[in-house]
């Protein structure tokens, strides 16, 4: 039997239409699956929420896989399961989206920004250490994986454990990402070989949806624990949590059957039948779809290296198997002569997408504000050049030339 052909079902994918940045593949057997949990007799809670856990744990090589409502509930639990608190100081790359600062910092920690490889847009081993070094000490590094392409995790984590920090890999962009170690060895995005927590999102624009959608993986089983009541309340129902014996267990030392104890106040973080139906359905074609986003990352690769010096393509790093949930295109818009946001418009006038990821979050007021100015000069530069192109898995190779041809034209070639 010869390889299953893409399938294209989505008519969005027709030539000619609007090409956004990002954007889900939902095919007929999504549609089926997420119809039979509306069939069946929980919404939520209920099998699929078990079976998508498992799926996801054994897809990334983790011991536990913990679904929640969104990715950044997932990093809210992942600062709650490591008591990143108040007095806690959290370092976070500076080019990331909002969430990954947010999360801990609404759990009470401080936030404590480093810069980035320029080039990549990824925090490097010596941005770290930089990081720390301003810091003081720090409980944790929450490590993102921008666009899909991790960078030298090994390094970073080496750095991290040296200063008694907690990793958590932010790995929104990143599921189906690999990366090969420093003696070969090929681990997976997820499997936590170098870090205590690897967080995803499953938003409609990330390489697999849920609609809404997020899960943490760990290899230790008290953190699993741990972020299950994260997500629930703070209850727990196993007896041998128990501390309130009296009224947990009857006289002969059976438990209540209606008893469950709070542990610690926590939000209700969930994620329904629903929303995991589609998940454990897209996780079967996450293979699929990661070939399909390599195929056209290569595409745009090849097709921006002839507008180099002004456009360059996506800066790769060593040791990464990139998944590429974006394409970032690095454009000297100032040597082009035009803005970003006169190329931007002009891009989708021809029916392209386009957007920036990110605007340095350590320059957003409320941060600035809070910590005081300060120069990033990794990330702002990163920043002033990238711009994010169209990729998704229903997109073929006609309309990555459709879009380099696009620029290639607004920036005067
Ligand atoms: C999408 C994203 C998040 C947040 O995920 P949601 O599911 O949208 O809440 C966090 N960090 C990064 C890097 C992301 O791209």
């Amino acid at each position: 039997m010869s390889a299953p052909a893409l399938r294209f079902d989505q008519p969005r994918a027709r030539p000619g239409a609007f090409l956004p940045y990002g954007r889900q593949l939902i095919e007929e057997d999504d549609i089926a699956a997420v119809v039979e949990a509306l069939r069946g007799d929980l919404l939520t809670t209920g099998p699929f929420v078990e079976r998508f856990e498992a799926g996801l744990a054994k897809a990334v090589g983790a011991e536990h896989a913990v679904v929640c409502s969104n990715g950044t509930a997932a990093l809210h639990m992942a600062a709650r399961a490591l008591n990143l608190g108040p007095g806690s100081k959290v370092i976070v790359p500076a080019i990331t989206f909002l969430a990954t600062a947010s999360a801990p910092h609404m759990n009470g920690a401080e936030i404590v920004f480093a810069d980035v490889d320029p080039q990549t847009g990824l925090m490097r081993a010596e941005d770290l250490k930089a990081a720390f070094a301003r810091a003081g000490r720090a409980d944790a590094v929450f490590n993102v994986h921008l666009n899909g392409q991790c960078g030298d995790i090994e390094a970073i984590a080496k750095i991290a454990r040296l200063n008694g920090a907690r990793i958590v890999e932010d790995a929104c962009h990143a599921i189906g990402t690999g990366f090969v170690a420093e003696d070969g060895s090929l681990t997976q995005i997820g499997d936590n070989a170098f870090s205590d927590l690897t967080v995803f999102s499953f938003h409609p624009v990330k390489t697999i949806a849920m609609g809404e959608g997020g899960a943490v993986t760990t290899n230790d089983p008290e953190l699993a624990a741990r972020l299950m009541r994260a997500r629930n309340h703070g209850m727990t129902r196993k007896p041998d949590d128990f501390a309130n014996v009296e009224d947990a267990f009857d006289a002969d030392g059976t438990p209540n059957p209606w008893y469950y104890e709070l542990v610690e106040p926590e939000f209700n973080w969930r994620a329904n039948d629903i929303q995991c139906a589609l998940g454990l359905s897209q996780l079967g074609k996450l293979g699929r779809f990661v070939t399909r986003r390599r195929a056209l990352a290569a595409g745009y690769d090849a097709l921006l290296a002839p507008l180099a010096p002004i456009a360059r393509p996506t800066a790769r790093t060593r040791a990464s198997l990139p998944a590429w949930h974006l394409y970032a295109a690095r454009i000297d818009f100032e040597r082009a002569g035009i803005s970003r946001a006169t190329v931007m418009r002009e891009l989708a006038k021809d029916g392209i997408g386009s957007q920036v990821h990110y605007f340095p979050v350590h320059r957003q007021p409320y941060y600035a504000k809070r910590y005081g100015a300060q120069t990033l000069p990794g990330a702002d530069r990163y920043y002033d050049q990238c711009l994010s192109l169209p990729l998704f898995a229903s997109m073929s190779l006609d309309d990555v030339e459709r879009v380099t041809s696009a620029l290639a034209n607004i920036l005067g070639y």
